[in-house]
């Protein structure tokens, strides 16, 4: 049996396009399925739409979040209720066709455990898609483990990695470096993104940067290896600077036709300042940054809450965890 886990948050234009595309798609899967909505806290008619599909269909079962997580919470909340011996996950938007689904059992079939998607194409502007093309090339260069680039969250996983993802136990979810980091057997199947069905996407331009700098300092070290670096790059040919300017003072010879005693130096002190200053706040962020990481590990708050589970013929319950 293989479980859809699909994240949703107010994606009302979109759901009934969504059921009956899988619908139509699942005839070629050759397998049983499950189909695992999570309400992120969605603000429009989507829980009431996905309540009534579930009435319909006991195959759907509904994960109602006690407010918006987030797209990577929601995901990961999928993963720990579905119960297929393969997960697959795709947008709620259609950017990740369900046609594409055989073309991922075919490779898991092959003994793959994983198999990703990797997007040839995107159907989005220019600068989001460049965007997209250098924050991956940055991830790759920089993180710990190898993230595959152009891989997004449209993937299969056998349950063997459901249940490795599932023990981990950090908070901030960036589940598709979670999903390199956790190794067994990957694949990757190009396919290509396709612009969002209908309704309007609810990442934020800042819920793209925030997820950027999920991936790249949760799965790098880089960025604090990078003071020292710097303060290297500056501080000797600073020292350097420092012995001539000693020696040019001692000996008071002319330098450019000036003696030590003419150069006051006024301007290039503050530049000199400022820039030091400057550097050494941005490190300090960045510091800031692993710092803010700890502290949101350190206090054990669950990635996501539950509200309750619905499926036919299931009451809904409440749960947490
Ligand atoms: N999503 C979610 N919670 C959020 C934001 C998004 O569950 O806080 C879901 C959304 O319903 C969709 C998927 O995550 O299924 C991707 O979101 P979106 O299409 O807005 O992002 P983009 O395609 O622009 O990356
Ligand atoms: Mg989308």
């Amino acid at each position: 049996m293989i479980s859809l886990v699909v994240p949703v948050h107010n994606e009302e234009p979109v759901l009934s396009l969504l059921l009956d595309r899988i619908r139509s798609a699942s005839q070629a899967w050759g397998e049983d399925h499950e189909l695992v909505f999570v309400d992120d806290g969605s603000t429009d008619r989507s829980l009431a739409i996905l309540m009534d599909a579930a009435e319909r269909d006991s195959r759907i079962r509904v994960i109602k979040l006690s407010r918006n997580f987030g797209h990577q919470a929601a995901i990961t909340a999928g993963i720990q209720l579905a119960t297929g011996d393969a997960v697959v996950t795709l947008d709620a938007d259609l950017q990740d066709p369900p046609e594409e689904i055989p073309r991922l059992l075919e490779k898991w079939r092959e003994g793959y455990q994983v198999v990703y998607g990797i997007r040839t194409g995107r159907e989005e502007s220019l600068p989001k898609r460049a965007a997209y093309a250098m924050f991956y090339r940055a991830l790759h260069s920089i993180s710990d483990v190898e993230i595959p680039l152009d891989s997004g969250d449209f993937c299969l996983l056998d349950r063997k990695v459901v249940d490795a993802l599932n023990v981990l136990p950090e908070r901030v979810r960036f589940v598709r470096g979670l999903r390199a980091y956790v190794g067994f057997k990957q694949t990757g199947v190009a396919y290509k993104r396709a612009a969002r069905a209908a309704g309007t996407p609810s990442y934020t331009f800042r819920g793209l940067i925030e997820l950027a700098i999920d991936g790249l300092f949760g799965f790098s070290m880089v960025p604090l290896r990078l003071a020292s670096y710097l303060g290297f790059v500056i501080a000797i040919p600073s020292f350097l600077a420092g012995l001539y300017f000693i020696i040019h003072r001692l000996f008071n010879f002319p330098v450019f036709g000036h003696r030590a005693t003419e150069t006051p130096g006024l301007a290039a002190l503050a530049v000199g300042l400022f820039f030091l200053g400057g550097l050494i706040l941005i490190i300090l962020g960045i510091i800031g940054e692993y710092l803010g990481r700890i502290y949101i590990e350190v206090k054990h708050r669950p990635p996501y809450i539950v509200d309750f589970v619905h499926s036919a013929g299931n009451r809904p319950d409440s749960a947490t965890r």
